[in-house]
């Protein structure tokens, strides 16, 4: 039996429709509501507190509270609360920061774009390409080419770059001119037998097949997390990404390195990229630019990019793209204070000190009946749930994870079910004891789900 639901729940059921939430579901459980954060910790309105595990959305980076970037936020409000970027106005903070991230990101990223959301940012990556290509005099070049359980976002556009199905059904999507690649998941996807290089140099055939059958005068770019996050923590072998890129490059195919979770010292480098042997030829990063405070996103493009797109905007009077909020001063404010903390901190090696025992952590539980892999990379992973460990998952998909994630709530913590994988992603700041703390309760949640797992019929 399900408790009453509170005021609160019952108001929030009336006025709001949240995101990837079964309404009906909603009405009779009542919203998880969150009322107020400190460190690693979110508490609810009962002031029960929970270890947030996915930092939010993966990106609370920093935890739920620093007295820095509230500051930073307050200065810049007091100064220029509001400005844009738009007919060729700026302001100081949205170029120090345009300066600060070309001088981080890997390649030779000549232009810095700013938008709200990552799907903005995702989207924003279309257009320029599309741009490009038809000032460059190559107007058929335009197909994008993505993965199967890729997540970059749902505007109508990026939805469609998204490969999961549940961003697709009844919205009419995907739109046309968008394929998606095989997911580069050697435990679930390879053959039997197959080598971790076998794998990848099927993945890597199988996207130059795709560039023959279509012809690469038609295929724009080649879109990637280097971790894919939403899809459910999936790390690829570390050959995937350098076949991937050389065979883009072969072709003159865009590879954007879709760095939305990946930025910012989350794998252990500042971005994933680099951890994966990746070869961008322009970012998205959101997320964690800001640690989550407030919304900012960008978009960073190569010298070959910015030639050709601003090139055209001189023939045609202007880059008619832009976003009300795109560079809004307190978000570029806040991502300047909340990099300056990164690089204080030294951020990839503080992940680099803490992943293996995160990693050891997942990995110690592979040996559960419940559980077919334990997978991470820096700090983000994820628990496999398997029966017996077989690759080929529960007969019911989704439910055996649910019934986990609502464990973990029972003691205390917040992850994320994509489907039957427990996704983690905590705070980069988390200490060895709250890490300790999370997986503490995963094992009693895990023997719990078994039982009743067994007592339901899905073993
Ligand atoms: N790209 C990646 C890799 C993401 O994980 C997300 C969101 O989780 C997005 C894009 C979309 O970002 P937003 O929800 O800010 O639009």
């Amino acid at each position: 039996m399900s408790q009453p639901l509170s005021n609160f729940q019952v108001r929030d059921a009336e006025a709001l429709l949240h995101p990837y939430t079964d309404a009906v579901a909603l009405r009779a459980h009542g919203a998880q509501i969150i009322e107020r954060g400190e460190g690693v910790r979110v508490f609810d309105q009962s002031g029960r507190s929970y270890i947030e595990a996915m930092s939010g959305l993966w990106c609370a980076g920093l935890g739920f509270g620093n007295a820095e970037l509230v500051e930073a936020a307050r200065a810049q409000l007091e100064k220029l609360p509001y400005y844009h970027l738009f007919s060729a106005k700026s302001h100081e903070t949205a170029i120090e920061l345009g300066e600060k991230l070309k001088a981080m990101v890997p390649g030779q990223m000549a232009r810095v774009f700013f938008q709200s959301s990552g799907s903005e940012a995702n989207d924003t990556q279309i257009k320029l390409a599309w741009y490009m290509n038809n000032a460059l005099g190559r107007p058929r070049k335009k197909t994008f080419i993505s993965r199967k359980k890729a997540y970059h976002g749902t505007t109508l556009a990026t939805a469609s770059l998204t490969g999961l199905t549940g961003n697709h059904t009844d919205f009419d999507l995907p739109m046309p001119g968008i394929r998606h690649l095989s997911t580069p998941h050697y435990w679930k996807e390879a053959e039997a037998g197959e080598s971790e290089d076998a794998f990848v140099a099927r993945l890597a055939a199988e996207f130059e097949a795709l560039i023959e059958a279509e012809g690469a005068e038609t295929i724009a770019a080649f879109i990637a997390e280097p971790v894919m996050g939403a899809g459910g923590a999936i790390v690829p072998p570390m050959g995937y990404f350098p076949a991937m890129s050389a065979i883009a490059e072969k072709h003159d195919i865009l590879t954007i390195s879709d760095e939305v979770i990946c930025g910012f010292g989350r794998t252990g480098e500042w971005f994933g990229a680099e951890t994966v042997g990746y070869r961008p030829t322009s970012l998205s990063m959101a997320k964690q630019l800001t640690a989550g405070f407030v919304p900012l996103s960008a978009v960073a493009i190569n010298g070959e990019m910015a030639e050709a797109i601003e090139a055209n905007s001189g023939r045609i009077g202007m880059f008619g793209h832009g976003f009300t909020y795109g560079g809004h001063p307190v978000g570029c404010a806040v991502a300047l204070k909340a990099l300056e903390i990164y690089e204080r901190l030294d951020m990839p090696r503080v992940v680099q000190a803490r992943s293996p025992r995160f990693a050891g952590h997942l990995k110690s539980f592979e040996g559960h009946p419940l559980v077919g892999e334990g997978r991470s990379l820096g700090l983000m992973g994820a628990l496999e749930l398997a029966p017996e460990g077989r690759r080929t998952g529960f007969a019911a998909p989704g439910e055996v994870g649910a019934k986990m994630l609502s464990e973990l709530r029972e003691r205390g913590i917040i992850a994320r079910a994509v489907v039957d994988s427990i996704v983690f992603c905590p705070a980069m700041t988390i200490t060895e004891a709250e890490l300790d703390e999370i997986f503490a309760a995963v094992g009693p949640s895990l023997d719990a789900t078994l039982d009743w797992a067994k007592a339901e019929g899905h073993l």
